[in-house]
């Protein structure tokens, strides 16, 4: 196997982009099938101002990471996954569909080509990022004749700053992310636009994410932006159900199969109210990103909440555990997750 290089400093990775040696790109017409594709060295590319992705932000993208495990080889996490949410994501903005195997192989390809920059296990990932969007030159609205499929990949240790400590959160009744009927439930790069300032202010006023409200009733809790959420009540584990706006995350699953099938515990996907949050005993995020990130203070209308006496929850630890045991090939995968390369 391809060992990690030796002239980067491990220890003080981030979640910042490192160049790397090589990226996956394919051009497709509107109509056809996407050709092949080929690696290219990691470089800047070049685009007319009028593309469709830089005017009217027809872009979706995913987020996935690969991993050197315990048994001594590259690993990547439900990769199908990711291949079945960007060809619904690609319905939803007009770009044409990315098949699943097509996708998979050409992942498959840039990690093994840049296995050097996949940290040593236990310093972090190598994150992945497939995009995908138009790119002809039109005035008008609608969908590009011309698109792109990319991946770029590059090494990352912990998504947030303060790394394994809980998450301090607002909630915001100033902003909403996402529509039941819009794109929220895409991964479109449109929805992050959205966001950026809802989480810079929050960010101002020292919190480290937004907790977005419903948008079709503020009694409702949403989700992080770029992560789902969850309370744990007892040892019952609630998030809100997918179908409006929630974005389909892949830990999100991931966890719903381990509350459910190895610690027992009842899961409900429906309706989260704000104040089931905020009175529950344990509450978490997931997201590739950060897998799972517990959360220990949550503010809303100025009143601050503690959850679970600011500590990591016991259940919350005990997810967050199986599932970066099973990323890590630590805990034996009951369910067929793992995907050696
Ligand atoms: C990507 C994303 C998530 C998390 O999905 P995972 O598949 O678990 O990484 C959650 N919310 C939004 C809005 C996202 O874009």
């Amino acid at each position: 196997m391809i060992e990690s290089r030796k002239d980067i400093d491990w220890d003080s990775l981030g979640f910042n982009v490192i160049p790397t040696k090589s990226m996956f790109k394919s051009e497709c017409f509107d109509g056809y099938s996407w050709p092949k594709g080929k690696l290219i060295p990691y470089a800047t590319i070049s685009l007319s101002p009028a593309a469709t992705v830089l005017n009217y932000a027809q872009s979706i993208f995913e987020g996935m990471k690969a991993h050197r495990s315990i048994k001594n080889r590259i690993v990547l996490f439900r990769p199908d996954q990711n291949a079945k949410r960007i060809a619904k994501s690609a319905q939803r903005i007009c770009i044409p569909i990315i098949d699943e195997d097509y996708f998979i192989n050409a992942v498959n390809l840039i990690v093994c080509d840049n296995a050097e920059f996949i940290p040593p296990l236990g310093k972090g990932g190598m994150y992945i990022r497939p995009l995908a969007f138009g790119v002809s030159p039109f005035l008008g609205v609608r969908p590009s004749k011309e698109y792109i499929f990319m991946i770029f990949c590059t090494p990352v240790g912990h998504y947030f700053k303060n790394g394994s400590q809980l998450l301090n959160l607002l909630v915001t009744d100033k902003y909403h992310r996402a529509a039941p009927k819009g794109i929220g439930n895409a991964k479109a790069s449109g929805n992050y636009s959205a966001s950026l300032l809802p989480g810079q202010e929050a960010r101002a006023q020292g919190f480290d994410e937004v907790i977005y409200l419903s948008a079709a009733n503020e009694n409702l809790v949403e989700e992080m932006g770029a992560a789902n959420l969850f309370a744990v009540s007892g040892k019952t584990l609630k998030t809100p159900s997918l179908g409006k706006s929630i974005l389909p995350g892949i830990n999100r699953d991931s966890a719903i199969c381990i509350a459910k099938e190895i610690l027992g515990l009842s899961v409900e996907e429906g309706d989260l109210t704000i104040d089931e949050l905020l009175a529950a005993d344990e509450v978490f995020c997931t997201g590739t990103a950060a897998v799972i990130g517990g959360i220990g203070k949550i503010t809303k209308d100025d009143r601050e909440y503690i959850i679970s006496n600011g500590r990591l929850g016991q259940i919350t630890d005990k997810i967050k555990k199986y599932l970066i045991g099973i990323q890590l090939e630590e805990i034996e995968d009951p369910f067929g997750w793992v995907y050696p390369l």
